[in-house]
């Protein structure tokens, strides 16, 4: 009688071991594995008797924690194999597509049209063959109606924060969508251009506002802190200490400080590789695919 309970234990042991081993050849999703397998084999065993369970368990939670290790593994070592994959993928085509592989980043000022100091950022950009996006507050614009048109001729993307600078997680739907489509239709009305980007102010976003803003919402990646340095080296120093391939620089056009600041690192990045291009061209050199009511910081190669 003892031998045959000692030889039904022994055999229940390496049933379940081989069920382990199958499972780690298998490689089967470990998590939703252990969960259903391990009630099932106690049921199973409890039929037997009071040792065989209590040894079987034991089997059972050894034989997941190392099925469970080694997916991990194997899991950890396909996604680094599939990064050094995609990365080496990817110089190729852009040094394929461009021989410079040139380095892009999109300047990007917020609160104007402020002529006094926008015509001057206008003035650094045209004279270097550089482009910027201005998220300009539409009240505003009425005012400074032939700047913007300038911008605008230059090649530089004009786009919406908003009709009067609100924070947007503060309105009913309906003045969110009043703040957008009055600023909006103005800036049409006065560069002939449709909008296609908005930057809510202070980059206050939630729920409602997703749902509610009918645009991709563009953040920022280097933040200069201009409207609270206004000092010329501080800006410089905070934009070339922090700038990257696809990053989004945010300045606003409201400080002669930030004008200067623009008129000094503009050519020192270029003569770095950087070139300046509008938030709309650096998504769509990176392959982005903007969506309505998703943030959107920065678009690396
Ligand atoms: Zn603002």
């Amino acid at each position: 009688m003892k031998t045959n309970l000692s030889k039904r234990i022994i055999s229940i042991i390496m049933c379940f071991c081989l069920f382990g081993l199958a499972g780690c050849v298998n490689n089967t999703p470990v998590d939703t594995d252990a969960d259903s397998t391990t009630p099932s084999s106690s049921s199973t065993t409890t039929t037997t008797t009071t040792t065989t369970t209590t040894t079987t368990t034991t089997t059972t939670t050894t034989t997941t924690t190392t099925t469970t290790t080694t997916a991990k593994k194997e899991e950890e070592e396909s996604t680094s194999k599939s990064t050094q994959k995609s990365t080496t993928t990817t110089t190729r085509r852009t040094q394929d597509e461009n021989p410079n592989h040139e380095k892009l980043v999109a300047l990007t000022f917020d609160d104007g049209p402020y002529s006094p100091v926008t015509e001057k950022i206008l003035d650094t950009l045209q004279k270097n063959g550089a482009k910027a996006t201005f998220f300009v507050v539409g009240d505003r614009v009425d005012r400074y109606q032939s700047t913007v048109k300038r911008a605008s001729n230059l090649g530089c993307e004009i786009a919406s924060h908003t009709w009067s600078h609100k924070n947007l997680t503060k309105l009913t739907a309906a003045e969110i969508a009043n703040e957008i489509n009055k600023s909006t239709d103005k800036i049409t009305s006065v560069t002939g251009k449709s909008v296609t980007l908005v930057r809510p102010p202070e980059g206050a976003v939630n729920d409602k506002v997703k749902k509610n803003v009918q645009y991709p919402l563009i953040m920022w990646s280097v933040d200069s802190l201009d409207w609270k340095n206004r000092n010329t080296q501080k800006n410089y120093d905070a934009v070339v200490n922090s700038v990257f391939d696809g990053c989004i620089i945010l300045m606003h056009d409201l400080y002669p400080q930030t004008a200067e600041a623009v008129a000094k690192f503009v050519p020192d990045l270029m003569a770095k590789g950087y070139k300046f291009v509008t938030v709309t061209e650096l998504m769509e050199a990176r392959g982005v695919t903007l969506q309505n009511g998703k943030k959107y910081s920065q678009a690396r190669p």
